[in-house]
């Protein structure tokens, strides 16, 4: 008999957040409330007490967070090649323009000594994303940004969790957005938080959230910002506590499965592995990067058939029509383009157990072999 198919990423949610979430839904109050507040409270303490708002997910955050940095037309942001599209879409959407800076190719994410080059009088902010959960370092980013006079908007979708000098991301910094995407370590379905600096009132980021509006008294209504439809419902925020309460065993169960990818991943088949960080990632995703001469739909293919499900995050961004519209082509960015044309998401989450990642690793080993003596097709 064949095992399971086993997908690259699959949330756990528990009994008791299930049953939660039908005492909401049969509370009569199923979008934004008092869920949603319990769950800002509680991103709040894990983000060392800073002001956090919810939002319909990790997009919104990031287009609020450029509004409240007051970025738009004529501003530029810099920004990495790889990632998922959402980083840089953000940016065109309050109409900057996003400034690519090629990545680092141990860590993949940008390289942190490219980006003053990329510095013009029209840069207004950074916004660097931690891939797979591996942080940017934030010393040198913040030195960085601080030297030129930028604001920060840290795209922290896939670190939540993590940590930078023993300290959870989130809990320092300028802007950092989290998303709570089904494939992200917590869930709320879909859903985000962002957190706030000191400088910009949190009843400011709601009023983006929400149409602008601010109420006051039984019947006062005021609109002065032409705010979205970004807010979380209650049932989305209660699937989130649910998580969030979970944190510490999902990461440290993520960070164990990594180890046993280590263990058992055979180098010799040329592949790049990730870093190997266990103070700081939050091991989002094990991702490798094939070696010249395996395609990759080949491979993804013969996993699949060997009942190993994979993903790919991401194909570099520039390389997409709207952002070769803006000028942007192959060739500029060879590093996130070798990475972006070659990076495959192997399974990682919580529900996983070593022999998982064996059989991975396994599967792994007999496609790249099999792929290899078949040669080039
Ligand atoms: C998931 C993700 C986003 C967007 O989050 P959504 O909640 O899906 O809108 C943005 N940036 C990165 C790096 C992501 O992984």
């Amino acid at each position: 008999m064949n095992p399971p198919f086993l997908p690259f990423t699959r949330p756990s949610i528990d009994e008791e957040t299930i049953a939660q979430v039908c005492a909401v839904l049969r509370s009569g109050w199923i979008t934004s409330g008092p869920q949603v507040k319990a769950f800002e409270a509680e991103l709040s303490a894990h983000c060392g007490g800073r002001p956090v708002r919810v939002f319909s997910s990790g997009t919104s955050t990031m287009e609020v967070a450029l509004r409240l940095a007051g970025i738009g037309p004529g501003d530029e942001v810099i920004t990495t090649p790889l990632s998922w599209v959402a980083t840089a879409n953000v940016i065109l959407a309050v109409g900057a323009r996003p400034v690519f800076v090629d990545v680092d190719p141990a860590t993949r994410n940008i390289d942190l000594n490219r980006i003053e080059a990329a510095i013009t009088p029209k840069t207004r902010a950074l916004l660097p994303v931690d891939l797979a959960g591996l942080p940017v370092d934030r010393a040198r980013l913040y030195a960085l940004a601080e030297r030129h006079g930028l604001r920060v908007i840290e795209d922290a979708a896939q670190s939540f969790g993590a940590r930078w000098n023993g300290r959870p991301i989130g809990a320092e910094g300028d802007f950092a957005s989290f998303s709570f995407h089904p494939n992200k370590n917590v869930t709320s379905i879909e859903g985000g938080a962002l957190v706030l600096p000191a400088d910009i009132d949190p009843a400011l980021a709601e009023r983006w959230r929400l149409q602008g509006v601010a109420r006051s008294g039984f019947d006062g209504m005021e609109v002065d910002v032409p705010g979205g439809k970004f807010n979380l419902t209650d049932v989305a925020a209660c699937v989130g506590r649910g998580q969030l309460k979970r944190l510490e065993e999902f990461t440290s169960r993520r960070r164990h499965l990594a180890r046993t990818y280590f263990d058992t991943f055979d180098l010799d088949l040329g592949c790049d592995l990730p870093v190997m960080d266990w103070q700081n990632c939050n091991w989002h995703m094990f991702q490798i990067v094939l070696p010249q001469g395996i395609a990759r739909p080949a491979f993804m293919q013969a996993m699949q058939e060997r009942g190993i499900g994979t993903g790919v995050h991401y194909p570099a961004m520039h390389l997409f029509r709207l952002y070769r519209d803006l000028g942007y082509g192959p060739g500029m960015f060879p590093r996130a383009e070798r990475i972006g044309a070659a990076i495959v998401t192997l399974p990682l989450f919580p529900a996983m157990v070593d022999a998982d990642v064996e059989r991975v690793c396994a599967a792994v080993r007999d496609s790249i072999t099999t792929l290899k003596t078949q040669g080039p097709t």
